[in-house]
């Protein structure tokens, strides 16, 4: 039996920094905010390397930026939300600085920006050289627990939002305590990625779209769910996670070879999609790939890439001398909840922001640096439309004041993905297998309809119907545009976007 909480608010399902930017931006509205496992812990915005992207230099404008997201897209790009999210971007940086993040800086006081591949300019706000996800979820872990309006529950996964009447009147969830059902008439997923969905990933491995599922078996629609961007130089040391080497490797003159010493693509400067294809096929035909950064920057690599070379040296590797074994390993997910500029799904009351959404900004393939951007900016546009629905609301019925249980103060039962019940951590493997097989770097029919099959007993199980409906959108499109890639349709077709719902997929359960 589940207790039952009336909630004083929206229920923000999901702590990184699309989340909490839509807690902190909310006050003094107030809010409950669920984290599947400990505060701080399960997110990539942690794991955030680059920086944020915002057009911020004097040689700059949020139309170049634009520019480049649009180039970058591959046609799928909604232009108007490009623009829009481009121009907020400043701001967006203002604001965090104003909740306290510690940005790198010149010694005249502006912001040290840096250049990432496809940027036609230098603007990429960073903290920490190379640690800014770690310093943006330290600065809205802070200010969301010094408001009295946000109340955070930890270790408590969202497993159901409950729709009645066609629209959101609470979510189910598990805490510490036992099940909950919490009324409200606003959730919000801010739920992150879809990696540990991979066998090679760079993300958590709790992060398997666990919003995804949410939100389909809710009846909301899912847009471009195909669009997976692969990142071509994850450090292939048998960690899973993989940990990621910085493009800003290949940037200083290191090149990608197989174990021959042959080069993998002629340009070493290709773009990431380009690069992961080209890996993906010397893997698969028995080949090994390596990054090869003997020559170039060779004895500066330390200097220039400290933690990289931290994670090397742990593995027994020294990037001056030896190859650096590396793969393609999914990193990013384009594809999400179909949402409005506000954010709001195709379910009334069900809102969607950061990675689990698909706004229209990155298109067929993310430029770097613009996912932080778009966790921040949409999630207080989010707050911004809940602030406004609240104040229309204010005739209604009042609202009912928050139960709270203390769950925050309980030790963790370990709910961060990988340690779930054995059997559990077994299928989830075997899972990982099958969509990697069959929906990784290169798909084709047969591969793809291998996949469906395999996934079809599994979807009861969130991670199961995540990676089926991956499956299932990448079969239909039936081109290769962005990140995606068809071997058996190498051309680009018109350009579309694919949706998935409960009434177009057959055979999946509610
Ligand atoms: C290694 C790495 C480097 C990156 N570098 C950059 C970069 O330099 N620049 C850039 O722009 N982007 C970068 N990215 C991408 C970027 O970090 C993410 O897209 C972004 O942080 C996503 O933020 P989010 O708030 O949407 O999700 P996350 O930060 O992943 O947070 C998800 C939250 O949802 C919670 N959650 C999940 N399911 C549930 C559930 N059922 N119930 C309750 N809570 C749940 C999790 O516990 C977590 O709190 C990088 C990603 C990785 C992995």
């Amino acid at each position: 039996m589940s207790r039952e909480f009336v909630v004083d608010g929206p229920v923000i399902v999901g702590a990184g920094l699309a989340g909490l930017s839509c807690a902190i931006e909310l006050a003094p509205a107030r809010c409950l905010v669920l984290s599947a496992g400990a505060l701080s812990t399960g997110t990539s915005t942690g794991w955030a390397q680059g920086g944020v992207a915002a057009a911020v230099g004097p040689d700059d404008s949020p139309a170049d930026h634009a520019a480049d997201t649009l180039a970058a897209g591959a046609g799928l790009c909604d232009e108007a939300v490009v623009t829009s999210i481009t121009a907020a971007a400043p701001d967006a940086i203002e604001w965090l600085s104003s909740q306290g993040t510690r940005w790198d800086r010149n010694s005249d006081g502006t912001l040290r920006l840096g250049l990432e591949g496809a940027h036609g300019r230098r603007r990429i706000v960073h903290a920490g050289g190379d640690g800014t996800g770690a310093e943006l979820l330290r600065t809205v872990v802070d200010a969301a627990r010094r408001l009295d309006s946000v109340t955070l529950w930890e270790h408590a996964p969202a497993r159901r939002i409950v729709v009645e009447g066609g629209r959101v009147t609470g979510v189910e969830a598990d805490t510490p305590d036992g099940p909950v059902l919490l009324r409200t008439t606003a959730v919000v997923l801010a739920t992150g990625g879809i990696g540990g969905l991979f066998s090679h990933t760079t993300n958590p491995l709790s992060s398997r779209g666990q919003g995804l599922a949410l939100a389909f078996r809710a009846g909301a629609a899912l847009r471009d769910l195909e669009m997976v961007q692969f990142h071509p130089t994850a450090l292939d040391v048998a960690l899973d996670p993989m940990p990621l080497v910085s493009e800003a490797v290949r940037g200083e003159g290191a090149i990608i070879v197989n174990e021959r010493g042959e080069w993998v693509l002629a340009d070493p400067l290709s773009a990431r999609d380009v690069v992961s294809r080209a890996e993906w096929a010397q893997l698969r035909s028995g080949h090994r790939v390596f990054l090869d950064a003997r020559n170039s920057p060779g004895e500066r690599f330390a200097e220039l890439f400290p933690s990289i070379t931290v994670t090397a040296v742990a593995a027994g590797l020294d990037p001056a001398r030896d190859l650096l074994p590396v793969r393609p390993a999914a990193h990013y997910h384009m594809g999400g909840v179909l949402v409005d500029a506000d954010g709001e799904s195709t379910v009334p009351g069900l809102y969607a922001a950061g990675e689990v959404a698909s706004t229209g900004l990155h298109g067929a393939n993310r430029l770097a640096s613009n996912s932080l951007l778009e966790a921040v900016v949409c999630g207080r546009r989010v707050a911004r439309r809940l602030r406004d629905v609240r104040r229309q609301s204010r005739t209604g019925p009042p609202v009912v004041e928050l139960v709270e249980t203390p769950s925050a103060e309980i030790a963790a039962p370990g709910h961060d993905g990988r340690f779930g019940p054995p059997d559990q951590r077994q299928l989830h493997e075997r899972i990982r297998g099958i969509v990697t097989a069959g929906a990784g770097v290169l798909r084709d029919e047969t591969g793809l309809r291998r996949a469906l099959r395999d996934l079809q007993p599994h979807l009861d199980d969130d991670t199961g119907l995540v990676g089926y409906l991956v499956a299932h959108a990448a079969l239909r499109r039936t081109e290769s545009r962005g990140a995606h890639t068809r071997t058996d349709f190498p051309q680009a077709g018109v350009a579309g976007h694919t949706l998935v719902t409960l009434d177009d997929v057959a055979g999946v359960a509610a």
